[in-house]
């Protein structure tokens, strides 16, 4: 069996401080437990530096979330893609999805996001691929739906929604290296022909 590709390891660390990305670093400040005030360092039991507080010891982990994504695929073989209207990307080009609600499965969150972002009711078939970002803190899921009902519509959340042929797809639109790899991913898979690697413009961080 050929290793999984693991493109956000090739990737330098960015933008990282003290066990968080330096974005999420003035929300770590208070405990949630007491209120009391936050240090970054050794903790009995740990074999790493971690967020914990100085009245009353309680550790404060700072673990990624899971966005869940879909690729839905027409009859026909075209994917789905939005626009983003709002941050982090805005008018850049990326696969339906959103950050997975505390009471949900993955698979329920991506399809949930897939029709508030897009009209359209999906069913995951595959994964796609897992992929990790770890500035942004997130850990993105994609999964390859089928459409099962509903219209296209644009939402707050989207400029456009289309569906683009595998020759069309708007590479050098698409902003996020995690929807790149995983509309590159896809491609790979019912399209082993093309050089996917080529396609597309990775960037150095997000
Ligand atoms: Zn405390």
């Amino acid at each position: 069996m050929p290793r999984l590709d693991d493109p956000a390891a090739r990737l330098p660390l960015q933008g990282f401080g003290d066990g968080a990305p330096e974005w999420m670093a003035p929300m770590i400040r208070h405990c949630a437990r007491c209120g009391g005030r936050l240090t970054y360092g050794p903790v009995p039991g740990d074999d790493r530096d971690r967020y914990h507080c100085t009245e009353c010891g309680h550790v404060t982990y700072v673990n990624p979330r899971v966005v869940a994504t879909t690729l839905p695929v027409t009859d026909d073989g075209k994917i789905v893609l939005i626009r983003r209207a709002i941050p982090p990307g805005v008018g850049t080009w990326a696969q339906p999805g959103g950050f997975l609600e505390a009471e949900e499965t993955v698979i329920q969150g991506a399809v949930r996001e897939t029709l508030e972002e897009t009209g359209l009711t999906v069913e995951p078939v595959s994964i796609v691929g897992i992929y990790a970002q770890p500035r942004a803190s997130v850990v993105i899921v994609a999964y390859e739906a089928v459409i099962t009902g509903g219209e296209m519509v644009i939402t707050p959340e989207t400029l456009e929604v289309q569906t683009f042929a595998i020759e069309e797809l708007p590479w050098a639109g698409i902003g996020f290296n995690t929807s790149l790899w995983a509309v590159r991913d896809y491609v790979r898979r019912v399209r082993p022909d093309l050089d996917v690697d080529r396609l597309g413009i990775e960037q150095s961080d997000f």
